[in-house]
């Protein structure tokens, strides 16, 4: 395909994995534009150019699907900007240092290790796990389910245009 992908997205601030969970080999992953998917489920093939979506089948060509969806530059910049703004607080460092090098088994002991407010830490880690900084492993213990946060990459290249 002589259409540059990840050129396309970066130049419309589409945030983007290329590994990770929910990513094929060959895949770019955005967060599907059809069925709201907060976490990359839409996988685009690098050199075939079709996509699909794990969450809800949509499928089809990239050229269709930026003509369909607009993914635009109205659609990301905005949001992707303040929540990139939100992103890299000190808090949300700290966060991202403490599940690496303390492990917490779920996001209750991960604020308790924190030393921060529950529901904050929750928000904070739906952020960053919308930005594929972290992923939310699923647990199931005795009584319930609880999330492990674990940490999805280990360094992160931010391009952005403006
Ligand atoms: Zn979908």
């Amino acid at each position: 395909m002589d259409f540059n992908l990840l050129n396309y997205l970066e130049s419309r601030n589409i945030f983007y994995r290329i590994e990770g969970k929910n990513v094929g080999r060959e895949d770019v992953a955005i967060s599907c534009l059809f069925c709201d998917d907060p976490s990359y489920h839409l996988n685009i093939h690098k050199t075939i150019g079709m996509y699909h979506c794990w969450a809800c089948g949509a499928k089809g060509g990239i050229f269709n699907l930026i003509k369909d969806k607009q993914i635009s530059k109205s659609d990301y910049n905005f949001e992707g900007l303040s929540a990139l703004r939100q992103l890299l607080n000190n808090e949300k460092a700290r966060m991202l240092h403490v599940i690496k090098t303390q492990e917490p088994k779920s996001i209750y002991e991960l604020a308790k290790k924190l030393k921060r407010n529950f529901k904050s830490v929750v928000e904070d880690i739906k952020l960053l796990e919308r930005f594929g900084f972290i992923e939310l492993v699923e647990e199931k213990t005795k009584n319930r389910v609880r999330h492990k946060p674990e940490i999805a990459v280990n360094e992160v290249i931010i391009k952005m245009s403006i």
